[in-house]
């Protein structure tokens, strides 16, 4: 289990779940490591309670109100409400614009679609190009578990909401699929194949799994 450890003159232990869903704990100067790790051992339970309720608030469904902020590109932009002439959700770099009237996670999920292919559709043809993994058809879907898949016969499915995601997590996804065509498993020669194309996957992985969930989150 990951904490923050906080030393000081107290002479007791104490533990605290902090607004990211973050364990902290707070232990007297010279209390042994082991110690203050049973002691986490033996709270796990009202640990885990305790994030999993804070994460459920953290990933709450938007509100779609001026001052929110979504994901582009890794990065989080502000939303304005206001009055406009069309519907149509629009990004001017750093901020995103909505009329009032418009059903807004809809208008969130067609910018995310058509984000996506003017961002990831390049990239996919890059590397399979470049390293001849020629795939057969393209899909995009919004899912809620997958990031990517790649069929038996070649046709790869990308997740749109990916558009959240940096773009090294995005190529991660692609690289990903495109090894599939290669390799239909995960297996260490799968593995290596990524990892000659992206050498830093592993980052890019984190960061999806870190972050993921924020990236449903429409
Ligand atoms: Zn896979």
């Amino acid at each position: 289990m990951d904490y923050q450890l906080i030393r000081s003159k107290r002479k007791t232990l104490s533990l605290q779940i902090n607004r990211n869903a973050q364990l902290i704990v707070r232990a007297p100067h010279r209390l042994p490591i082991q110690q203050i790790e049973v002691f986490i051992q033996n709270k796990s339970n009202w640990i885990k309670q305790k994030t999993q309720a804070l994460q459920n608030q953290i990933i709450k469904k938007p509100d779609y109100l001026t001052g929110e902020k979504f994901l582009y590109l890794g990065n989080r932009y502000p939303l304005i409400r206001q009055t406009t002439l069309n519907n149509r959700l629009v990004f001017d770099g750093k901020v995103f614009k909505l009329s009032h009237n418009s059903d807004a996670a809809s208008e969130f999920y067609r910018w995310y679609k058509s984000a996506f292919k003017k961002i990831a559709l390049p990239r996919l043809d890059y590397y399979s190009d470049l390293y001849q993994l020629k795939y057969n058809k393209i899909h995009l879907k919004k899912q809620k578990t997958l990031w990517g898949s790649c069929s038996s016969t070649n046709n790869i499915n990308l997740n749109y909401l990916l558009t959240g995601a940096p773009m090294s997590a995005i190529d991660y996804v692609i690289v990903h699929e495109l090894s599939h065509i290669k390799h239909k498993n995960h297996s260490q020669d799968f593995w290596n194949l990524v990892q000659s194309i992206l050498p830093d996957y592993k980052t890019a992985r984190k960061w999806l799994k870190d972050n993921g969930h924020q990236l449903h989150n429409l």
